[in-house]
């Protein structure tokens, strides 16, 4: 006997787009999107320049984007410095401390 397959449908297109970092390479690159969600970061290959290539930091920005360690919200440090202890704070408050 065979399981019932539910049927999903999937929008899925690649959006054009330029490397972020301050760089003066300035890569072209290819995101595959699927559902809203990023799911493949390429090299533009019709970049006159890098012709497709990107370098290490960005060519695995999926895994950054997407980790589970990756810091979401503004901390401040609240014990002694190098002891690791922080707390969670507000935009509003990140900013008027940095300002
Ligand atoms: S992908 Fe790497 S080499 Fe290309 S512009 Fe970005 S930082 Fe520079």
């Amino acid at each position: 006997m065979l399981a019932q397959v539910e049927k999903i449908s999937v929008e899925r297109k690649v959006v054009r787009a330029a490397c972020p970092h301050d760089c003066p390479d300035t890569c072209a690159m290819k995101i595959t999107v699927e559902n809203g969600i990023a799911v493949k970061v390429e090299g533009a290959k019709d970049h006159p320049f890098t012709a497709g290539t990107l370098c290490t930091k960005v060519a695995r920005y999926l895994e950054r984007t997407y980790s589970k360690d990756r810091v979401l919200f503004p901390q401040k440090r609240v014990g002694a410095k190098g002891r690791g202890e922080i707390e969670r704070i507000s935009w509003d408050e990140a900013l008027d401390t940095i300002a």
